[in-house]
């Protein structure tokens, strides 16, 4: 294959992609396929000719798309949506043309320089006041373990940068409802999972910041470290929302570096109205929210806000000679804030989406995903057998099946299992105080309102059957 290969076949890719999301309606959500079935479909071997562009193409036709669970699909309701609006896909066409691996300023200029002004352009969308600076991570969960390591860093003077820990009980501490990534980061910092502690939480599963306090206390009183807060707006399983401004007051108290894990609920911080649900959040050190989640800049794009990105730079800063830029001392390397060092163009979608649909469109979008999630609560809560688990929080709830005189965990689980096999919708489960939920959480670019009551008629029905 050559580029004049590559313009004719680009072309197909084009219209096969277009064809492929005029029809998402009539497929599955969910791959209809057994472990083993793909790989089955595959030679055993590499090829030692090559093959014609025809061949290949033909080959992901026949065997692609049916082994894959379509996170475009308007009625995904899993999870949470991994969103790519049109003008992400287009700009990403682009930025694969160009391949280019934007590690340090002069490697690409216009990629460091256009993740300067869009992650701006995001900032004061979100709220946020000036002084926080924003870059680029492939996933919420790198931007964690960056920031947890600098928490880790700064809790030892800096000395662990040099020597690792030495003998230290560093302690960070976060609510049970935080996301996993928060116990992989403290893992892989070395601070370990025993040094991540998990704090109370009230009724409504917020971080109690008078429990957070003794934690730090009894920690400090026998010669532990505390080290750093992480707090959750919008944790995954029922989308916990921490008293920002109570946790941070009391970790700045104690000299604590606070981050803030907004991964799906921050996109919905450009509605000026859900702001009061991460408010004192501008107390934190850093900041992750997930663009790829909720925005329609597609995966992988996730955002840290840094208030000061010096003492991140410390912890992953590193300039071996062959990244010296001569005489360059204004330019930012992105590379010495963040985990990789290859970096993609990853600003370019997200200059294409804001611009392509501007600020009140997007909000629009989750306006409308919020509300028909509450209306969709509502149709369950109306329904006999159906339970309401947790609450509606942004564009999440979850619900379960309790039908009289049965077991209302394996009931639950028994129609969940019908549900994704019968396609109409996809949805997920999690675990809530030993109690197996179906979680909804609506949200796709492009769902509509009948997208979302489907989910009410589909469910209904097959609970009958
Ligand atoms: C999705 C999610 C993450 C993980 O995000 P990745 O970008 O996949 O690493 C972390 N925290 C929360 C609250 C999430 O919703």
């Amino acid at each position: 294959m050559n580029h004049d290969d590559l313009r004719d076949w680009s072309k197909r890719a084009a219209d096969w992609a277009h064809d492929y999301h005029m029809t998402l309606r009539d497929r599955p959500v969910r791959a209809q396929v057994s472990p083993g079935e793909t790989a089955a479909k595959l030679p055993a071997s590499p090829p030692e000719a090559p093959e014609s562009p025809e061949a290949i193409f033909a080959d992901f036709e026949r065997i692609v798309p049916d082994a894959m669970t379509h996170w475009q699909h308007p009625r995904f309701f899993a999870y949470f949506p991994a969103n790519a609006a049109p003008a992400s896909m287009w700009a990403e066409q682009l930025a694969n043309a160009m391949a280019s691996n934007c590690l340090i300023w002069q490697a690409s200029p216009a990629a460091t320089e256009i993740e300067q002004v869009t992650t701006d352009w995001l900032r004061q969308a979100l709220g946020l006041p000036e002084g926080f600076t924003g870059t680029i991570h492939d996933s919420a969960s790198t931007c964690t373990l960056s920031a947890v390591i600098t928490m880790r860093d700064r809790a030892t003077g800096w000395d662990s940068v040099q020597d690792g820990l030495t003998g230290q009980a560093l302690r960070v501490y976060a609510s049970a409802q935080t996301h996993s990534s928060v116990d992989k980061a403290v893992r892989l910092a070395g601070i370990g999972q025993r040094n991540l502690v998990k704090i109370d939480t009230d009724a409504a599963y917020r971080m109690d910041p008078a429990a957070l306090e003794r934690a730090i206390e009894e920690d400090r009183a026998a010669g532990r470290i505390p080290a750093g807060l992480v707090i959750c707006t919008g944790g995954t399983g029922i989308g916990a929302l921490d008293p920002a401004a109570e946790c941070i007051a009391v970790a700045k108290k104690h000299d604590l570096y606070v981050h803030v894990d907004a991964a799906w609920a921050g996109s919905a911080m450009i509605c000026p109205e859900f702001r009061a649900l991460w408010a004192g959040v501008e107390g934190a050190d850093s900041i992750v929210f997930n663009p790829h989640k909720w925005l329609g800049v597609q995966f992988d794009c996730s955002v840290q806000f840094l208030a000061d990105p010096a003492p991140q730079i410390r912890s992953l800063g590193l300039r071996p000679d062959y990244l010296q830029t001569q005489g360059r001392d204004e330019i930012v390397n992105f590379n010495e804030w963040t985990v990789a060092l290859g970096r993609r163009f990853r600003a370019l979608k997200l200059w294409f989406v804001l611009r392509a649909y501007g600020l009140e469109d997007l909000r629009t979008r989750i306006r409308n995903h919020v509300a028909w999630t509450e209306e969709l609560a509502e149709a369950f809560r109306a329904t006999p057998g159906f339970e309401i688990v947790t609450e509606p929080r942004l564009a999440l709830f979850s619900f379960r099946y309790a039908p009289e005189g049965g077991d209302a965990n394996a009931a639950t689980e028994a129609l969940l299992a019908r549900i994704n096999d019968d396609g109409r919708v996809y949805l997920t489960q999690t675990v809530h105080e030993g109690k197996f939920v179906i979680r909804v959480t609506a949200g796709t670019f492009d769902c509509t309102r009948d997208d979302v009551m489907a989910v009410h008629e589909v469910v209904t029905e097959l609970a009958r059957a």
